[in-house]
């Protein structure tokens, strides 16, 4: 698909889930927020055709998404049904690792290729402030199972926060050297709970590429994403740099979302365009959800503007809209 920039969208975000086991300090009240209702959210079989539905209509690339997408009763289900879409020729899973030990073989089955694992902190005490109850124990495990299965690529994702995990980047550092995983310094966007603190908390992912010592350069055109890579000759892994803020970025997006009821997000800044769950509960065929597909990206708007700092931004919350 194309959308009115000229840009190509194959990717898409699918949020399974909005519940969430953590309630990271940026991203949602520490009493989290109100779950939808069980019948308001896709069923795997309404997801599988709405997936299917987009294949056709030229997406290539699929995420699983949450809330934590690992809290759904059975996921490993969803992704056996997903992978076996002929030409969606990239399916992954992010997640918080918490729960990924358990199942990380299983979804390996299954046909998930690949996972990525936001981990703010390597510090048990500074995780689990962050992530108001978490534990990096778990996480580790986590992370350690993935490898071992063949997940590949594991891709960790660190939010930068100022004052909180900023003494820690040497210590990502040196995990992207002994390990062979992407670790991705991510900038905080004022979304959610992020929208009142971001003053205190931004911190630009320039800070970090300032710091990377002697033998790391930039690796080009690596992953097509919006990260930008560095290696170093005696590393195993490597350092990704997320300028989120930047709207540079929007002119390469290629993605759009669908939260766990069926809304249809053309971008995670402004609020859903429209819902795919109506027309899947009338018994929609391929056809009329892939004419909502071609409308949900024909809505695709230039930039983000999240510069701007709308009040609206508040209720724009990564765990619900499939961040
Ligand atoms: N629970 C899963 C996880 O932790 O990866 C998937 C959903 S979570 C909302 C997805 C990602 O969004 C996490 O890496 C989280 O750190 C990030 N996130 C949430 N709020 C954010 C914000 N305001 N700015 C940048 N990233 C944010």
């Amino acid at each position: 698909m194309i959308d009115a920039q000229g840009r190509r969208i194959d990717y898409l975000r699918l949020s399974v889930t909005d519940r969430c086991n953590l309630r990271c300090l940026y991203c949602l009240p520490p009493t989290g927020v109100q779950p939808k209702a069980h019948g308001d959210i896709l069923r795997y079989e309404e997801m599988e055709l709405l997936v299917r539905a987009g294949v056709l209509e030229g997406i290539r690339k699929v995420r699983i998404t949450g809330g934590e997408p690992l809290v759904r009763r059975d996921l490993v289900q969803l992704v056996r049904m997903l992978s076996r879409i002929p030409d969606l020729q990239d399916l992954s899973l992010t997640t918080n690792g918490e729960l990924l030990a358990e199942v990380a073989a299983d979804l390996r089955k299954a046909g998930l290729r690949r996972v990525n694992i936001s981990l703010d902190s390597l510090d048990p005490d500074t995780y689990r402030r962050i992530t108001r109850g978490g534990e990096l124990r778990r996480v580790l495990r986590g992370l350690e199972a993935a490898l071992a299965v063949g997940l590949h690529p594991v891709k960790i994702n660190v939010v930068l926060l100022r004052g909180l995990n900023q003494h820690e980047v040497d210590r990502f550092v040196e995990m992207a050297r002994s390990l062979p995983v992407a670790v991705r310094f991510i900038e905080l966007m004022p979304l959610g709970e992020a929208y009142r603190r971001h003053e205190d908390y931004f911190l630009p992912v320039q800070w970090v590429i300032d710091r990377l010592g002697p033998g790391w350069h930039p690796v080009p055109g690596q992953g097509g994403g919006p990260a930008v890579y560095w290696g170093h000759p005696d590393a195993a892994g490597t350092i990704g740099c997320i300028a989120a803020l930047s709207e540079h970025l929007c002119a390469r997006c290629n993605r759009i979302r669908v939260g766990a009821a069926g809304e249809g997000y053309a971008c995670l800044s402004r609020p859903p365009v429209m819902e795919f769950r109506s027309a899947l509960r009338r018994g929609a065929d391929l056809t009329t959800l892939r004419m909502l597909f071609r409308k949900l990206v024909a809505s695709k708007p230039a930039g983000h503007a999240m510069a701007r700092r709308h009040p609206a931004l508040r209720r724009r919350l990564m765990a619900k809209l499939g961040g």
